[in-house]
């Protein structure tokens, strides 16, 4: 863990140990689609997933990436008098097109500003192949930050199937793999509360990212955002979300079993605020996050305490 007094190894302080600076994300919308969404694998998306319906696609009112580039960055620059910055595709899968129009999109985004100094690419794991690694590999170098960031969510085939994921466990270790193949920086964003998981399945997830040494975790909870299926469930009282005590001890319960170098790049918070439906508590980000840490002072512990994988090892 780098020099940090948080009980965990958060993203900014990952970006100075790493860089000496703080990094900021411009997000973008490349006009992807998903495999889940355009039938090829499923239609309707997964049951969480906003992308049809909440979202506001900078895309379609039609950006290019330079302009999403120069109109975000300049945003980022007055709210955090940031400096350095990545271009961030964001919006549903990011590798869902031929490696030549990834090259042309991701070559746009890391020409579009001189403070652009690299790329963060959001994915699905069995929407990435030896090839497409091999292209984002290829911006490595000359102090950029490239990185991949998958929607793992868990590792229970049995969760994947009742969101509708139309992926498996499996399709994420062959992309891990890869993506160690190609020695990517990476980011696996997880969510606690699945429908039908257990305490004990959500620790099982985060045994596994502890065992694979995955480099960094985003962890979010199963919120329920406008037009989605789980806002429906919610709304006929077939889902009920997590509690914000509950969710406070299962997310420090995480942490404590992750690997202590394990980078967090979010722990409470999810996007699009004015489209959540339930539970509104989530809004809360940074009061969460102080909350956390309280948690972890109030039990004396930290990121790492109860890691399965240092205890096997014996360090
Ligand atoms: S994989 Fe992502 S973009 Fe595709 S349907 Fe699921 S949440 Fe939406």
């Amino acid at each position: 863990m780098g020099g940090t007094e948080k009980p965990y190894y958060p993203y900014s302080q990952y970006l100075k140990d790493t860089f000496g600076f703080k990094i900021y994300k411009v997000t973008l919308d490349a006009g992807f689609s998903c495999p889940n969404l355009d039938g090829k694998k499923g239609w309707g998306g997964c049951t969480f997933c906003d992308e049809t319906g909440s979202s506001s696609r900078a895309q379609e009112k039609g950006d290019t990436i330079t302009q999403q580039v120069l109109k975000n960055l300049e945003r980022q620059r007055k709210r955090f008098k940031a400096d350095r910055f990545v271009a961030y595709f964001q919006s549903r899968t990011n590798t869902y097109a031929s490696v030549e129009r990834l090259k042309a999109l991701y070559d746009e985004a890391m020409a579009s500003h001189e403070d652009i100094m690299g790329l963060a690419i959001s994915t699905r794991p069995d929407c990435v192949d030896d090839e497409k690694l091999a292209l984002i590999s290829s911006y490595q170098g000359e102090g950029r930050y490239i990185s991949v960031e998958y929607g793992l969510q868990t590792i229970h085939d049995r969760s994947l199937e009742r969101v509708n994921r139309c992926e498996t466990y499996k399709d994420f270790i062959r992309a891990y793999e890869l993506t160690q193949k190609h020695k990517l920086d990476h980011c696996i964003h997880i969510i606690l509360g699945m429908e039908g998981e257990s305490w004990e399945d959500m620790m099982a997830t985060a045994d596994r990212m502890a065992e694979l040494r995955v480099k960094g975790v985003k962890i979010h909870m199963l919120v329920a955002m406008e037009k989605t299926q789980v806002a429906k469930n919610y709304r006929k009282g077939e889902w009920e979300p997590m509690s914000q005590e509950t969710y406070i001890q299962t997310v420090c319960d995480f942490i404590e079993r992750l690997h202590p170098e394990c980078v967090i790049h979010r722990v409470a918070g999810n996007g699009h605020h004015q489209h959540v439906v339930a539970p509104l508590w989530m809004q809360r980000k940074l009061a969460m996050m102080n909350e956390i840490e309280q948690e972890f002072q109030r039990r004396g512990t930290r990121q790492g305490s109860a890691c399965r994988s240092l205890v096997v090892s014996g360090l």
